[in-house]
């Protein structure tokens, strides 16, 4: 069973990841996007879940592996169809994360019409920090996103820059399916998505939620 660490708390065994696209408007142009009425949502499966330090096996069926560094939320309670403060309630904590994506794959699939399940679902392609509570610290979207690869800073963005709150992302998923303790929500990544290959090492934080490590083998 996969799990996250919530600080002071210990560990929580993690039910589904639910994950946002296109939630940054510079982001969404970047990959020649419309921005979305609505947030847009996959999943990946909880089995592909690990942690700030452990590293990422490079897969060999792709030539572009790309980070996505994102805001994490972790739901504290069972909601289905929530108005926005029940969604408010509901996030138990928060943590830096990255969203793996293999953009060779994920263009393919696209252009096919197909889920982007291949793209997105491997192991490795969710990497998360440890997670703070609400309760240790509330978060007021002006916090800074940030990810450097080797080094080199790749993406900074205000949290402020996304187009769907995560009050209103947590509503929109659970008036779709029921969102259980445990589960966990990417909410999109901003602008400066890139690639990374074997060796290259990737450090990625949001102000005073979390910071993350891992290497890509
Ligand atoms: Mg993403």
């Amino acid at each position: 069973m996969s799990n996250i660490n919530l600080i002071g708390e210990g560990k929580i065994t993690v039910g589904k990841i639910v994950c946002v696209g296109r939630n940054y408007v510079k982001h969404a142009q970047e990959l020649g996007n419309e921005v979305p009425e609505f947030p847009l949502i996959f999943l990946k499966p909880a089995s592909v879940l690990i942690h700030s330090k452990d590293k990422i096996v490079h897969p060999n069926y792709s030539n572009e592996l790309h980070y996505e560094g994102e805001l994490v939320l972790l739901i504290n309670q069972s909601i289905k169809n929530a108005d926005e403060l029940t969604a408010q309630n509901s996030i138990g904590g928060y943590a830096i994360g990255l969203d793996m994506t293999l953009r060779d794959i994920q263009n393919e699939l696209k252009r096919k019409g197909h889920p982007w399940t291949l793209a997105k679902c491997f192991d490795g392609s969710a990497v998360v920090s440890d997670f703070i509570s609400k309760k240790q610290y509330r978060l007021t979207l002006n916090e800074t996103l940030s990810l450097s690869v080797n080094g080199q800073i790749k993406q900074e963005a205000l949290l402020k820059n996304m187009i769907f709150s995560p009050a209103e992302i947590v509503k929109y998923i659970s008036s779709k399916m029921t969102l259980e303790k445990g589960d966990i929500i990417f909410t999109g990544t901003p602008s400066g998505v890139g690639k990374v290959v074997a060796g290259d090492k990737i450090e990625a934080g949001i102000t005073n939620v979390g910071k993350l490590f891992t290497e890509i083998i």
